[in-house]
């Protein structure tokens, strides 16, 4: 899951950030408007959190020019205390929800896994093919019932992979969802995530069916 912050308050902007990579969100931030409606309208995200008083262009000039483009990526508005109206002006605009701040960071999450659900790219907290079962929630994967340890980017690879599973994701794909901006990954390193995750959910069941499947010239796909 990839997620953008619009927040010309550097405070904030980066303490939503740390806590939303602490959750495995891969996150991008801007600090002026004209920088975020560029990268939200170039990036393939999966939420944009928007601020509305921004330089530049504000979040609600932002947000219609995005649903003008056909821009569907789902808005989250952060409306400033006591601008009730900028609540209904940002919803006429498009946005998806609103949060007013200062708001508690628990209340936050609930509100991105949410609406990133509402997309329709996570249906709850476990994915599953076969016998195997991710829960995003307790940061677990199971196979046949055993356990298996993965690092964080293995988790959200495969998380990626199971959100989409039965269905071609290219190596680009990878990169843009599961990894942010400042990056700089290259397809070789996501073959390589790809064996090392191999090697946990696939090597040690060898009398099963891999999940994992390489469609040459095109990319992964997890289940048949
Ligand atoms: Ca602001």
């Amino acid at each position: 899951m990839r997620i953008l912050i619009v927040e010309d308050e550097h405070r904030i902007a980066n303490s939503i950030k740390k806590g939303l990579e602490q959750e495995r969100y891969a996150v991008d931030v801007a600090y002026t408007g004209t920088d975020g409606y560029d990268l939200a309208s170039t990036e393939d995200y999966d939420l944009i959190l928007l601020d509305i008083m921004l330089p530049e262009m504000n979040g609600i000039e932002i947000c219609k020019e995005l649903r003008k483009n056909k821009i569907h990526i789902p808005i989250l508005m952060l409306t400033a205390k006591g601008q009730t109206e900028d609540k209904v002006v940002g919803l006429d605009a498009g946005a998806d929800d609103y949060m007013t701040k200062p708001f508690s960071f628990d209340e936050l999450l609930a509100r991105v896994r949410a609406l990133t659900r509402r997309k329709g790219t996570i249906v709850n907290t476990n994915l599953s093919v076969e016998d195997l079962v991710l829960d995003k929630k307790l940061f677990s994967v199971k196979r046949d019932g055993q356990e298996i340890k993965l690092s964080s980017k293995e988790f959200s690879l495969l998380e990626y992979l199971l959100a989409n599973k039965k269905t071609i994701v290219t190596k680009d794909q990878i990169i843009t969802h599961v990894w942010d901006y400042d990056a700089d990954i290259l397809p070789n390193t996501i073959e390589v995530y790809i064996k090392n995750l191999r090697n946990k959910i696939d090597k040690p069941f060898n009398n099963k069916k891999p999940l994992i499947n390489t469609v040459r010239g095109f990319g992964y796909k997890i289940g048949s």
